[in-house]
């Protein structure tokens, strides 16, 4: 079965909070909440673009702060998904919000419309790093709207953050644990970037910020990647979502790459192949892995193939229907 999501994106404007890293108009392109016509033009056309037969479909609320609309907006919103949930056209609505707008009364709207999927942006469960990033909720407020959307039925997921200020690798890990403990099944990884018009950006610029480097990031996704899957949390997303393109002009320091997770999934396979150097002797090998990681295995701009040709003279990267996820064989030709 494939999964289709059709996200519509809310801007900040629906959040009446500024969080030290947040400056959506300058992540979105698009400035303003949408309206009802765009919404239903957007699920159509997404609608007829899906070739597959057996899928499942999600309407998406991204962004922003979905339960920080007022009532009225949120109902209306969801109304259109509804319909579309009692057609069959869709299977579920997720939306996205902060933990401190959950209450047991919102909860029970969203159910009643049909939401089956909801994701906090948790980005940290350290308070002092909470505190740090003027998210103006702690800890606690994370763990009491997680057991309440767990106990309402609904499927959690806890967005993280990786290097936000005073956090460093350990605060992320000791989140990321934190995060399944509350229950989460679901996770996206965005790093901290430093972006114009926030104050972020007037702590980068006094030199009390300092943003992680590209490939600091990139390990630490790894890392947190790798914890999350050992533990069956889906990661949902590294990076960026690309539907919400970086304006270059807005972009002031940190770790962007638009093919964030590219370079994860990179990483994520040269440490499947630290060992190389131990593997037999050979001229030409055949690696053998599930067609879906072909790609990821030889690496973005192939640097794992690279790393293998210092022992090898030819690597041939080949699919193998029994394999999953990161599982590899090779074979030697002599
Ligand atoms: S809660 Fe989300 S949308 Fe609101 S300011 Fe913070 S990061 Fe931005």
């Amino acid at each position: 079965m494939k999964h289709y999501n059709i996200p519509i994106f809310m801007p900040e404007l629906a959040c009446p909070h500024r969080c030290v890293f947040c400056n959506q108009a300058s992540i979105s392109s698009q400035l303003h909440i949408p309206s009802k016509k765009e919404i239903l033009i957007k699920i159509e056309s997404h609608l007829k673009s899906f070739k597959t037969e057996k899928r499942s479909v999600q309407l998406a609320f991204f962004g922003g702060n979905f339960t920080g609309l007022p009532k009225t907006l949120q109902k209306e919103y969801l109304h259109l998904g509804r319909a579309y949930l009692e057609k069959g056209y869709i299977s579920g609505i997720r939306i996205s919000t902060r933990p401190d707008y959950i209450d047991i009364e919102t909860l029970e709207m969203l159910k009643a419309y049909g939401v089956t999927h909801i994701e906090l942006g948790a980005q940290s469960t350290s308070d002092k790093v909470l505190q740090a990033s003027g998210r103006g909720h702690l800890r606690e407020a994370i763990a009491r709207a997680s057991e309440q959307i767990l106990s309402a039925g609904f499927v959690l997921g806890l967005q993280m953050m990786i290097g936000l200020p005073k956090d460093n690798a350990e605060t992320s890990m000791q989140t990321a644990r934190d995060l399944i403990a509350f229950g989460a099944k679901e996770t996206r990884i965005y790093p901290c970037l430093v972006i114009k018009d926030t104050a972020l950006e007037q702590l980068f610029l006094n030199g009390k910020y300092h943003p992680l480097q590209l490939n600091e990031a990139v390990d630490q996704t790894a890392k947190l990647c790798m914890f999350f899957e050992s533990n069956r949390i889906k990661v949902l997303r590294m990076g960026l979502h690309p539907s919400e393109e970086l304006n270059t002009d807005a972009f002031v320091a940190g770790p962007y790459h638009p093919q964030f997770a590219e370079l994860v999934y990179s990483k994520l396979w040269e440490k499947q192949f630290q060992n190389y150097s131990d593997w037999p002797q050979a001229e030409v090998i055949e690696l053998f892995v599930s067609s879906n990681q072909l790609n990821h295995a030889a690496g973005f701009k192939s640097q794992n193939r690279k790393l293998l040709e210092k022992r090898y003279r030819k690597i041939y990267f080949k699919a193998d229907k029994s394999l999953n996820g990161r599982e590899f064989s090779i074979k030697i030709h002599k």
